[in-house]
């Protein structure tokens, strides 16, 4: 029988990153060839041209992207990103790992992302408020809450939710606060979705400590990226008792043995956007943060930031996968080598998001709204369950934490496609 042929709509260093960890896992758990390939790739897409007016009264056409990865165990689901680094490739790993993550920890999605090629601090927020609506019109007949159900991810925020759901909503003539998650709770968000994420990590890493016999009140913690999953998990491991003695964003990072007042940290971003001249402690780059002394080091930012160039070099005992694919395959290989190194997965390890967005989704289709501590709770139950899940699939089959968390979610998805059968 002959093979597909792969399309080079996807290629990249990135794509092909989640590839070698698919096809890793496929192989690890034998998935028969028949399923193989259905499983693995994006099953549809959707690219768009979005003009938009700027102040000066010219136009600016921005490309934006939509990949729905997996439909057949649920709607999509997945985090819009604006970011002026943004690819067809790198939307479509992102989709890919989203198929894996609510899989894993059993909900009933399929994975998808979105992307705007865009710097939106360039934007004012006119700007940004037309750029974020032209791309829910344009992608009106394509998402849906029974469809695909996007999200916030890297420059996006609960504010462009809010426009997103109220142009959604406009064109189908009624309210419709389920198409989107991670909205103002004003327009039906859940309480606990913009921390769910930092949240969960925390959560994940004090359960890791706890497993480890390290006192999460000794640990140190440095931290890549102090956006919403950054800052929200620096903040949360702060309340448990650990020190984090390092933060970053794009502008590069600072460092303080003795600990970032985080709550000055945070206010200065609110007033200047970043974290430069923040001088709460020495200036570091952000290569200098992940190869820093620490207990627990948590990439929150971008993709493929641990290498072969670093991961010798790290000097974390546990590394938790705040960000998607922070670790490229080369780097995985070094680090399970090293054996030193407890790495939470980012399809584990940063899953509150998805699960609270699941958890506002099953709110606004009810009409009956949860108490943040229902919320939490509710999150730390299933985050418990899918890390026994995953640590009994590492012990079973001796997998590294990332092999074992994959081959969880793909096998899940493989047997919802083969349950199905190919529709003529
Ligand atoms: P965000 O836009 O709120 O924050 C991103 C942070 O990363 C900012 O501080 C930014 O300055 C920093 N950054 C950007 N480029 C950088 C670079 N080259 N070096 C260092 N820092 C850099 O985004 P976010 O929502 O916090 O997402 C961060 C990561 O977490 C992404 O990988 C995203 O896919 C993942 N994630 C987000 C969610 C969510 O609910 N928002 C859920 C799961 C996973």
């Amino acid at each position: 029988m002959s093979k597909a042929v792969v399309s080079s709509l996807y290629d990249s260093d990135v794509f092909r990153m989640a590839c070698r960890q698919f096809d890793k896992a496929a192989d690890a758990i034998s998935l028969p060839e028949a399923v193989r390939d259905r499983t693995k790739y994006p099953r549809r897409c959707l690219a768009v041209s979005l003009p938009v007016k700027r102040r000066d009264g010219s136009v600016t056409v921005f490309e934006g992207y939509r990949v729905q990865h997996n439909l057949s165990t649920g709607p999509s689901k997945g985090g819009i990103r604006f970011h002026q680094d943004v690819t067809l490739g790198e939307v479509a790993a992102l989709a890919m790992w989203m198929s894996w993550k609510t899989s894993l920890v059993g909900l009933p999605y399929g994975g998808a992302k979105g992307g705007v090629i865009v710097n939106p601090s360039e934007l004012d927020e006119n700007e940004l408020e037309h750029l974020s609506r032209r791309y829910m019109q344009e992608m009106v007949n394509f998402v849906g809450p029974h469809v695909d159900v996007p999200a916030p991810d890297v420059g996006t925020n609960e504010k462009i939710m809010g426009w997103m759901m109220d142009t959604y909503s406009n064109h189908a003539g009624h309210v419709e606060s389920a198409v989107v998650t991670g909205k103002p709770i004003a327009l039906g968000g859940s309480q606990g979705r913009r921390e769910a994420t930092g949240a969960g990590v925390a959560y994940l890493t004090k359960r890791y400590l706890e497993d480890l016999g390290i006192p999460v009140d000794r640990a140190t913690v440095a931290i890549q990226g102090f956006g919403n999953v950054g800052s929200e998990t620096a903040l949360a491991l702060a309340a448990y008792g650990a020190k984090i003695i390092a933060i970053s964003d794009y502008t590069g990072g600072i460092h303080n043995a003795k600990g970032i007042d985080l709550a000055k940290a945070i206010a200065y971003v609110r007033y200047q956007k970043t974290l430069h001249d923040f001088h709460e402690g020495e200036a570091i780059t952000n290569e200098q943060l992940l190869e820093l002394p620490c207990t627990v080091l948590a990439p929150c930012a971008l993709e493929r930031v641990i290498t072969d160039q670093n991961a010798a070099k790290l000097k974390c005992r546990v590394l938790a996968e705040g960000a998607n694919g922070p670790t490229t395959n080369a780097a995985d290989k070094i680090i399970e080598a090293r054996g030193d190194i407890e790495l939470i997965p980012d399809v584990l390890c940063n899953s509150g998001g998805v699960i609270v967005s699941y958890f506002e989704w099953l709110q606004n289709l009810s009409n009956f709204y949860w108490s943040r501590d229902e919320v939490l709770q509710k999150l730390f139950a299933m985050l418990d369950k899918a890390k026994a899940a995953v640590d009994a699939q590492k012990g079973k089959f001796k997998f590294s934490r990332r092999l074992a968390a994959l081959t969880l979610g793909i096998q899940r998805v493989a047997d919802a496609k083969a349950a199905r059968g190919l529709f003529p």
